[in-house]
């Protein structure tokens, strides 16, 4: 860094939160991220108190030519919350959540986490659609579209931001709506932290008390069977149904029955908006068609619930190595790829999920946000995952080797939010048109790329 963290605390004396540099007793902590293989160690982090202090911070970045990086939650799978000798711009503190049951809004602080929105709407039966993982952070999800369990019902994460508001390179600070700075909230939607720092969203609230939701499984080996029938099945299934494919190995811990424990299983974690009864009658067709599956494990419960319901099988201090590839069409190889590939996930954590992209999320066009891959019918990736340093190469070369075995049979393009660092090509290959216009905006609103600390767009 260009200046001293003591002459960086002298300059910055107006900031309000807590500025901590390598020398303090909780920087090993405050650098640390989800991915225990992220290992950079940032020459400041500014962990801001409100957005007056997001605005100092950026401008003492840009001011120091300093390599700056935005820290929501902190999950990125490739570190992209934190930088190596740079400025981390950490909002881990501004956590306000204020929910207007009345007009059916939640306006939420850019540092919040899914859980601390999940359980606040939940209290008045509302929701917004996130993922499906509770500990993720607000602003990196949302910024990069957000897949999850309310997806087909309601669309993606981005379909139901109303307004946020922003930090720019340049200090100041903005809304963005369709009213305000609209090519800005159109470039948000989609296209990560390359515009701003977010210290606000304004959410549309649905009505989602309890769902009926949870797992299904059956033996591994019947992999292509069951994943054909879902492919057939899904796409025509009511909205109201969420269900992703997985392939997992089962956790040896309750609520799993005994006998299936460490047995590796593919199935469907289903979610769905509203009561048994239509619950059972829409997973039907599905069951109907294939042989008794090992554990049938679908309740009624909060919506907060299921979207925490993973949260103990993926804590924070794991190594992760994962590939993503959005998909429009599973054809019978890639299926017969997918069973022989999934058999053979390396570590109990590895896994392979088909997050669905239909129903509401087809609602919007390819341009109408800058999250372009509108047709595709489901978002696959390939998560290695383990809590041991030593099986970093295996995570990860089972993930690139199931990778590269079926994207010849994607759409092309990737989730940016799924991504490891793969080259600017694959950044363009995601935004497909939308991304010359992006980087229009992107030159409009930070020409220098003061944020590049993403899956970043060059401007124009
Ligand atoms: C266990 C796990 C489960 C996941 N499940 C899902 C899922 O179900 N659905 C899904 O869609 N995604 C999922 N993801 C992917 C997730 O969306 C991305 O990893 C996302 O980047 C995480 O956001 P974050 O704020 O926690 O990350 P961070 O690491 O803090 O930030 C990542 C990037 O987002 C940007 N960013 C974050 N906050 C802001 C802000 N307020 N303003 C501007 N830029 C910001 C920055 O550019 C930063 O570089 C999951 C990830 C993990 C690790």
């Amino acid at each position: 860094m260009s200046v001293t963290a003591a002459g960086a605390r002298r300059e910055l004396a107006d900031f309000e939160g807590r500025l901590i540099a390598p020398e303090d007793s909780d920087y090993e902590e405050a650098r640390r991220v989800y991915n225990a293989m992220i290992d950079r160690r940032p020459a400041l982090i500014a962990r801001c108190a409100d957005t007056a202090d997001v605005a100092r911070a950026v401008s003492f970045a840009r001011e120091h030519g300093l390599p700056l990086a935005i820290r929501g939650g902190g999950h990125n799978g490739a570190g992209l919350g934190t930088v190596e000798g740079g400025l981390v711009v950490d909002l881990s503190a501004l956590k306000s959540i204020d929910v207007d049951p009345q007009a059916r809004t939640a306006r939420v602080g850019g540092g919040c986490t899914w859980a601390e929105v999940d359980n606040a709407t939940g209290a008045y039966g509302l929701a917004t659609p996130s993922g499906i993982i509770s500990t993720t952070g607000v602003g990196g999800l949302t910024l990069g579209g957000g897949l999850g369990h309310l997806t087909r019902r309601h669309g993606l994460t981005i379909d139901n931001l109303l307004e946020a508001e922003l930090v720019l390179a340049s200090g100041e600070v903005v809304r963005a709506s369709t009213d305000e700075n609209a090519d800005l909230f159109w470039a948000i939607r989609g296209g990560g932290g390359n515009f701003g720092v977010v210290t606000s969203f304004l959410f549309r609230l649905h009505e989602v008390g309890t769902v009926f939701g949870g797992p299904t499984f059956w033996p591994i080996e019947l992999g292509a069977e069951v994943l054909s029938a879902y492919r057939d099945f899904l796409p025509g299934a009511p909205r109201d149904l969420n269900g992703f494919f997985a392939f997992h190995t089962v956790p040896p811990a309750p609520p799993f029955p005994e006998e299936i424990h460490l047995r590796r299983v593919c199935g469907v974690v289903w979610c769905y908006v509203g009561g048994e009864e239509e619950a059972r009658a829409a997973m039907a067709p599905l069951l109907e068609k294939l042989p008794e599956p090992l554990m049938h494990g679908v309740q009624e419960m909060p919506h907060a619930a299921l979207q925490a319901a993973f949260d103990g099988l993926y804590p924070a201090g794991d190594q992760w190595y994962w590939r993503a590839d959005l998909v429009e069409e599973l054809s019978d190889e890639a299926v017969a790829l997918h069973a022989e590939w999934g058999a053979r996930m390396p570590t109990l954590q590895s896994t392979m999920h088909l997050y669905p992209v239909d129903g509401a999320a087809h609602d919007v066009g390819p341009a109408d946000t800058a999250w372009s891959y509108r047709e595709a019918t489901w978002n696959a990736v390939y998560a290695g995952v383990d809590g041991d340093p030593a099986n970093v190469e295996t995570i990860r070369d089972w993930s690139v080797g199931y990778f590269e075995a079926l994207h010849p049979y994607s759409a092309g393009g990737a989730y940016v939010n799924m991504m490891m660092d793969e080259g600017q090509e694959r950044v363009r290959a995601s935004y497909r048109g939308n991304y010359d216009r992006l980087a229009k905006i992107k030159a409009a609103y930070d020409p220098e790329n003061l944020f590049r600390v993403n899956q970043n767009i060059q401007p124009a």
